[in-house]
């Protein structure tokens, strides 16, 4: 790398205009791409980039670094982790739809991180569930963060675990994924009201914008899926590797379903209590699937 050449990332593209951030000027600079960048690739958000500062406002760019994943919801590069967002109460706690998503991001390469949110608000009742709901999430393999936007609880340790990474927040709307975007930057998420149709790859129209935060860190404004179905995204023979806990099992058939199979090691980690049966029975209802034998291990209502 030629000695005055400077690293930075691309905090937002909208239109012709590209905005890039550099970490050791600590500002940001209007991002003009050299003719043979152009012609190479076009610049998205969470983009690295190194070239020179020509003007107190403008940065030419003269490479791009190789992308390691590409959103297209929103559009961001290199994102680092989807903070997915969800509540114990208001609005009441939904697994089978954070268990779709976690489904879906795994499937798209890209990590996660569980974050209970409104943790001010619990009652008695809710604040048992949340214990509940944690350790099944955490037995699975998740990390899990409780915070609340309001107080700030957890916000600084939500803040050290996102160090130096490019993040974006999922969820349904109304768990607070706005105030927890607030929290972290002082910014303002924008809203985007998507029907449950049309989510799987929809384009924002309006650029995103990453804003940086803690010690190295970027958030996009824009938030990611609501809610989605793991089928819309990949056949039902895939859908069993995204379940994190079953991979731990060996079963007599390295196809297996884990469903009415012989030797099937899922099936009986189930048994043993070992595999959650909210999981298991999510991972069923994914594949519209229903066992006769799943009532004999598993109660009918359990959270
Ligand atoms: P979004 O739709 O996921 O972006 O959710 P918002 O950030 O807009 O929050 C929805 C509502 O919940 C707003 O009225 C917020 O003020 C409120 N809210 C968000 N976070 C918290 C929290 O930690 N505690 C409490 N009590 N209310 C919260
Ligand atoms: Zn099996």
């Amino acid at each position: 790398m030629a000695k005055d050449l400077k690293e930075g990332i691309i905090t937002e593209r909208a239109g012709q205009k590209v905005e890039v951030y550099l970490p050791d000027e600590k500002k940001s600079y209007r991002a003009i791409p050299l003719g043979k960048v152009r012609k190479k690739t076009k610049l998205y958000a969470g983009d690295r980039v190194r070239g020179r500062i020509v003007d107190p406002q403008t940065f030419a760019v003269e490479e791009v670094l190789e992308r390691k994943n590409l959103l297209v919801r929103p559009p961001v590069a290199n994102v680092d982790r989807v903070v997915i967002v969800q509540t114990i109460e208001h609005p009441p706690f939904q697994h089978f739809l954070l268990d779709n998503l976690l489904v879906v991001y795994d499937h798209l390469g890209l990590d996660t991180v569980i974050v209970f949110n409104k943790i001010d608000l619990l009652s008695e009742e809710g604040k048992k569930k949340l214990q509940y709901w944690e350790n099944i999430y955490k037995s699975a393999g998740y990390d899990v963060l409780k915070v609340s936007a309001h107080t700030g609880e957890g916000i600084d340790r939500l803040k050290d675990y996102l160090k130096g990474q490019v993040c974006i927040l999922a969820g349904p709307s109304g768990v607070g994924k706005s105030s927890i975007l607030s929290a972290l930057t002082g910014l303002k998420l924008r809203t985007q009201e998507v029907s449950e149709k049309t989510e799987r790859g929809r384009h924002t129209t309006t650029g995103v914008k990453l804003s940086p935060f803690g010690e190295g860190s970027f958030v996009g404004d824009t938030p990611g899926f609501s809610r989605v179905e793991a089928l819309q995204f990949m056949d039902k023979e895939e859908i069993r590797l995204h379940f994190p806990e079953f991979l731990r099992y060996k079963c007599k058939f390295s196809n297996c379903m884990h469903i009415n199979e012989e030797g099937c090691g899922v099936k009986e980690a189930l048994k043993r209590g070992e595999i959650s049966c909210e999981r298991y029975k999510s991972y069923l209802k994914m594949l519209h699937l229903h066992v006769d034998w799943l009532k004999d291990y598993c109660k009918e209502e359990e959270g």
